[in-house]
This record gives structure tokens, C-alpha cells and sequence, in this order.
């Protein structure tokens, strides 16, 4: 078809359009294209050429928005076929039926919203399991070591087996803490209010307070540190730095060496936690930082919520940082943050 013009238009069209039938009639394919949404022309150009290759008696169909004399966008659906061919066989007229699509476009972009919230609450709803599955766990150790040192203590028995207990309950109980402080977190970064405390401090001093988080020191080889002082928000840092190394531990089951190394990077500090662990699949390292991505979700073989890493990112965004991994399935990953000596305070992180 080289040329397309309009012969007739269905009376359904008229209120819509508010173009009248001559109006219609006097345009052209091309200047009836300002009608249609640019992001349509490429349906409608496959719909007109598909002709080409149609048998007389086959049904195509395009759906498209237009625009009518108001400037109101309408959805419609136009099913053609061919009509004429010249005596080369080649199509020169189609027929097209164009209908009001408007009100089953709408039922139809409701019935996708509707599939959306359902995916969400299904979401939601496997989020408060896993959730309450890893509150659960630690309470139910306290609870256990609890009434073990309540019998102990009614029998006197020896200090030594009491603090056995008592260390138990205490491991779990900072377990239990920072699974809330993670939803907490989690909560102040969807409202925007994670802030900074910045002071100066050495990577060593933060790298001293991390690894008393009840690591166990032997395991932990520094390879490099640098002394020079650097403006972050100190806890934070700790965070995400005592984030790396308990995943390091936790991800780590048939190993316990892990490599901290700090280096200077231009006008910023990087910090790599090494492990030689379980590692990750390549194509699922860009997701790890994502919030709730679990490289293991069907497994139960380790604990967490998927947050630890979308927090520290988050922290690490906050003081204009960077951070990564580079991971070998079943060989071991890094993972590793850097932040400017200098912190340049923007509206969001600044106290
Ligand atoms: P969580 O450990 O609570 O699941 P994180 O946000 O800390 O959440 O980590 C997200 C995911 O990234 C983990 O579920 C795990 O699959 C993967 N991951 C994180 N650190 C490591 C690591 N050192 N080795 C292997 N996989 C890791």
C-alpha cells in the first residue's frame, strides 16, 4: 500500500474522535499519524505490512491509542483484511473495523494492577514468614537457656556451666537485635531518614570495634591497613564492615580464614572482606545488594532476611562511596566499599 487513505469510519468512532466523517475522510495516513501515539506507530506499521503476507481471508489486529479533537487519549482496536490486490497479487486496499478499546484496555490494565498487588501481598506475606521464622529462632534458644540456668541456679551448681548459658542466651540475644535493627533500617531508608553522624576516625580503630563483635580473631588474617584519618559516620562503617564479615563467616561453612585488606584508592579508602566460602553464581552478583535478594531463598541451610547488603549500600551511597564483589562459585567471594577521606556533606546525608 503505498498510499493509505480513509473511505469510511464507523459511526462508534465519531463521539470519540470528534472528528467529523468528512474531517476524516480529507486525511491522509500520514497526517492521521499525529492522531496516534508515537509509541503505537511501530504495531500499527507491522499491522499495515503483515498484509503483505496475508492469506484474503485472515484477521489482523492492532490495538493503538488516539488522540481525540479534545486531546483526550483513547484506546482502539482496529481488525483488517485484505481487500484488493493488484494484478501482480500485491495488496493495495485493506478493510479495518476500528472499535472503541477503551473500556476492556481498562478492565485489562485493572486486572494487571490487581495481579501486581497480589504478587506484592504474596511478597509481604513470604517476607513475615521468613521474618518471624528468624525472630523465633533465637527467642526460643533464650528461652531454653533460660529456664537450663533457672534449674542450674535452684541446684547451686557450679558458675562455670551457668555461664556456658548465660553466653548462649547473650550470642542469641544479639542476633535477635540486629535482625530488628535491620528492620528498623530498612524502614528509615524507605522513608529517607537514614542519616549521617560524620566524626574522623582510622580505618583500624573501625576495624578494631567490627571484629570485637564476637569474631573469632584467629581467623581474621589483616593483610594491609592505612592510618590515615578518615571522616565517616564511625557506626555506620562498623555496620557495614561487621555486615561483610559475619556473611564471610556465615557464607563460609567449610572455611574459616578471612582476609581483610585496606587500601588507599585516589581520595578514598577501600576496605575487601575475602572469604573462601561457597561463593556466587555470576549472573546472580549484580542482585546481591538488591533488598530481600537471597542467592539461596529455597534453602534453609542459612538464615537471613536479605537486607544486610541493601543496608550497607544504602550506608555507603549516604557517605558518596562505592562498593562491589567480585565471587567464584564454590571458590569464595569479596567483598569490598570505599569512601572519600574527606566526607562532602550533601542535603540528604548531613546532619
Ligand atoms: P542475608 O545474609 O540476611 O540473606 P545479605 O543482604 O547480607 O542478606 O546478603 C544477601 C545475599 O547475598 C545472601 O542471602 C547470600 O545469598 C549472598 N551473600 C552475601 N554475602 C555472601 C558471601 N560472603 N558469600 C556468598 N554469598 C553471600
Amino acid at each position: 500500500m503505498e498510499k493509505l487513505s480513509y473511505v469510511y469510519i464507523n459511526k462508534e468512532l465519531h463521539p470519540i474522535l470528534g472528528y467529523s466523517s468528512r474531517q476524516i475522510k480529507a486525511m491522509d495516513y500520514m497526517e492521521s499519524q499525529k492522531l496516534i501515539c508515537v509509541d503505537d506507530l511501530p504495531s500499527i506499521e507491522e499491522y499495515l505490512r503483515s498484509f503483505q503476507e496475508s492469506g484474503n481471508e485472515d484477521v489482523r489486529e492492532v490495538e493503538f491509542r488516539v488522540k481525540n479533537i479534545h486531546g483526550q487519549w483513547w484506546w482502539v482496536k482496529a481488525r483488517g483484511k485484505v481487500f484488493k490486490r493488484n494484478a501482480g497479487g500485491k495488496v493495495t486496499q485493506i478493510i479495518s473495523i476500528i472499535q472503541d478499546w477503551s473500556q476492556k484496555k481498562e478492565a485489562e490494565e485493572k486486572k494487571q494492577e490487581n495481579e501486581f498487588m497480589q504478587a506484592l501481598l504474596q511478597k509481604k506475606d513470604e517476607f513475615m514468614s521468613v521474618a518471624s521464622h528468624e525472630l523465633k529462632t533465637p527467642i526460643t534458644t533464650i528461652k531454653a537457656s533460660l529456664q537450663v540456668l533457672q534449674r542450674q541456679v535452684e541446684r547451686q551448681v557450679d558458675e562455670s556451666i551457668l555461664l556456658v548459658f548465660i553466653k548462649r542466651a547473650i550470642l542469641q540475644i544479639n542476633k535477635l537485635s540486629t535482625l530488628i535493627g535491620d528492620l528498623m533500617d530498612n524502614t528509615k531508608i524507605q522513608s529517607g531518614k537514614l542519616r549521617l553522624d560524620i566524626s574522623s576516625c582510622t580505618m583500624d580503630e573501625i576495624i578494631a570495634d567490627s571484629i570485637l563483635h564476637g569474631f573469632n580473631l584467629e581467623n581474621i588474617i589483616i593483610e594491609n591497613t592505612v592510618t590515615e584519618p578518615v571522616e565517616v559516620d564511625r557506626i555506620r562503617i562498623e555496620q557495614v564492615l561487621t555486615n561483610y564479615i559475619s556473611n564471610a563467616i556465615k557464607y563460609s561453612p567449610g572455611s574459616d580464614k578471612i582476609l581483610l585488606r585496606v587500601n588507599t584508592e585516589g581520595d578514598s579508602v577501600k576496605v575487601s572482606v575475602r572469604d573462601f566460602g561457597i561463593g556466587i553464581a555470576r549472573e546472580k552478583t549484580p542482585y546481591v545488594f538488591d533488598r530481600f535478594f537471597r542467592v539461596n531463598e529455597a534453602s534453609t541451610q542459612f538464615s537471613g532476611l536479605g537486607l544486610g547488603l541493601y543496608i550497607s549500600a544504602e550506608i555507603i551511597n549516604l557517605h558518596q562511596g562505592r562498593y562491589g564483589v567480585e565471587s567464584e562459585e564454590g571458590k569464595g567471594s569479596t567483598f569490598w566499599f570505599s569512601v572519600p577521606f574527606k566526607h562532602q556533606p550533601t542535603n540528604e546525608s548531613s546532619m
